[in-house]
């Protein structure tokens, strides 16, 4: 493969190495340009001499300033360039430019499940709610005997998950943040993905009294189950096992049966993100994003840190000045959070960020908004509350991905895109993840992991509209049941963590 790089936007003064083993120092690109010393692939070169102070540009946008001279042809690492300001919160333009709606897809539809309240579900699942840590063994050794002796039983039904988490007691249930796990915990409880009538394990003494969750319509004696209550644990595994068989009866009666396009409500999220990202997975998923807004879905990104140093090209894009004011109040409540921790957004890479060519978080934002497209922000919702609008939503929630899966999930996402540069096995139970990456050598490392490979965009083996175009296909079997992610395939689905910005006691 001939030296090769990647740059983004005409006025960037920095591009990146795409070859698989980097290139030599003396390496020569066809337009005749040298590197001057070797660099790794998907790190960043200098396209152009840099003084100290100069601003080091990629996406057309300043992602720092060079803190020595950077020659022509040079490695641009992560201790060349600064961390710059974050765009101040109190001088952003407010829904200035907010994009007109791109010409409707109407023939889209899906085979999914249509619930009594309006919405849509992916998956047929029993879903069993706790109310806290200590009753989560129980539950969980409940949901085995399930599985193994009475699912088989009830074919329709696609599996049974617990809702267990590290939340409800031991901690100050009144403190303002507690709101947060709360609405989370009952939002999750609620999802679209769980057909029937409430289940609740709860173990008695607890802070957080199934009462706390507000749950519609929920019966204490039909409906929760008392550990404290029971004789002996034998019996209450059998009561939990007996109320589980009442509704897999229910939900095996559900069939699949074609559903407007408008049911799915698809989360983006990146995870272990490269200097690829922003170029390859995140634009085509931009991509696919635009596509599913006009088909009438519900898109929603989220990660506020990963925003935060974008928001300035964010809020000009809002539907209305109010949603551009609700991104910049979730801007400063995690700035606010973040401080109270004594940390910043600068806390956010992760060494794999750096070592696959990230050199700070401004670059990782710039790099994380592509996948929200170019349609107008509609509404911007607060951590694990459920949108009310359709098209493009900003759900808020931290970047951590397990803790960003399980918010999306409370805010009712039914299908999730995660993007990925360095790799994980992530995946969810409650809602199919579909995984990119974003450079082919992790496609092929791991192609019993990684669902579509978006390194072909970088290599010229396809492009962002071909491969969003197979994002949204894709999406739309796996919806329909039709194809199985290879999350699904292995069954790796990570732990619920919700998030918890309150005091523990
Ligand atoms: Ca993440």
């Amino acid at each position: 493969m001939e030296p090769l790089y990647i740059r983004v936007h005409p006025d960037d003064n920095v591009a990146i190495i795409v070859n698989p083993e980097g290139v030599p120092s003396g390496a020569r690109f066809p337009n005749g340009f040298v590197s001057s010393e070797a660099i790794p692939q998907s790190h960043k070169i200098a396209l152009a001499e840099m003084e100290p102070g100069d601003p080091v540009i990629r996406y057309g946008q300043v992602i720092g300033h060079a803190t020595r001279a950077l020659p022509i042809g040079s490695w641009v690492r992560e201790d060349c360039l600064d961390l710059p300001v974050p765009p101040a919160l109190s001088e952003l333009a407010l829904a200035t430019a907010p994009p007109p709606a791109a010409p409707p897809l109407p023939e889209y539809t899906f085979e999914g499940y249509r619930n009594a309240d309006g919405t849509y579900g992916t998956k047929n699942i029993l879903g069993i709610t706790t109310t806290v840590q200590c009753v989560a063994p129980t539950v969980d050794y409940a949901v085995r005997k399930i599985k193994a002796e009475i699912l088989p039983r009830y074919p329709n039904v696609d599996d049974v998950v617990a809702v267990t988490h590290s939340y409800g007691c031991g901690v100050a249930i009144d403190a303002p943040g507690a709101a947060v796990p709360i609405r989370s915990i009952r939002n999750l409880a609620l999802h679209p993905n769980f057909g029937a009538d409430p289940l609740v394990v709860s173990l008695g003494c607890e802070k957080l009294q199934p009462v706390r969750l507000t749950i519609p319509g929920l019966q204490p004696a039909d409906h929760v189950i008392r550990l404290q209550d029971n004789q002996g644990f034998a019996a209450t595994v059998a009561r939990i096992c007996e109320a589980a068989e009442k509704r897999l009866q229910v939900l095996n009666l559900r069939k699949r049966v074609p559903c407007p396009a408008s049911g799915l409500v698809v989360g983006l999220q990146c995870g272990g993100s490269d200097a690829f990202s922003g170029v390859t997975c995140n634009p085509a998923v931009g991509y696919a994003a635009d596509l599913l807004v006009r088909a009438g879905a519900t898109v929603m990104f989220s990660e506020v840190t990963e925003v935060r140093d974008a928001v300035h090209l964010l809020t000009p894009r809002c539907s209305t000045p109010d949603v551009a004011r609700a991104l910049i109040r979730e801007m400063q409540w995690y700035d606010d959070y973040l401080a109270t921790g004594r940390a910043d957004r600068s806390a956010n890479p992760t060494p794999g960020n750096k070592r696959g060519g990230l050199s700070n978080v401004v670059e990782k934002a710039l790099g994380s908004v592509a996948k929200s497209g170019t349609s107008a922000l509609r509404q911007v919702t607060t951590h694990g509350e459920v949108p009310t609008e359709r098209g493009l939503i900003f759900a808020a929630t931290p970047a951590s991905d397990f803790i960003c899966g399980t918010q999306q999930l409370a805010a009712h996402m039914n299908m999730h895109i995660f993007t990925t540069g360095e790799g994980t096995p992530y995946g969810l139970a409650m809602a199919p993840v579909i995984k990119v990456s974003s450079r082919t050598a992790l496609a092929e490392k791991w192609p019993d992991l990684i669902d579509i490979d978006a390194g072909r965009i970088a290599t010229g083996n396809a492009t962002i509209e071909s491969v969003g175009w197979e994002l949204f296909h894709l999406i739309r079997d796996v919806a329909s049941g039709r194809k199985q992610t290879w999350a699904d395939h292995w069954g790796l689905h990570n732990y619920l963590a919700p998030f918890n910005p309150g005091p523990v006691t």
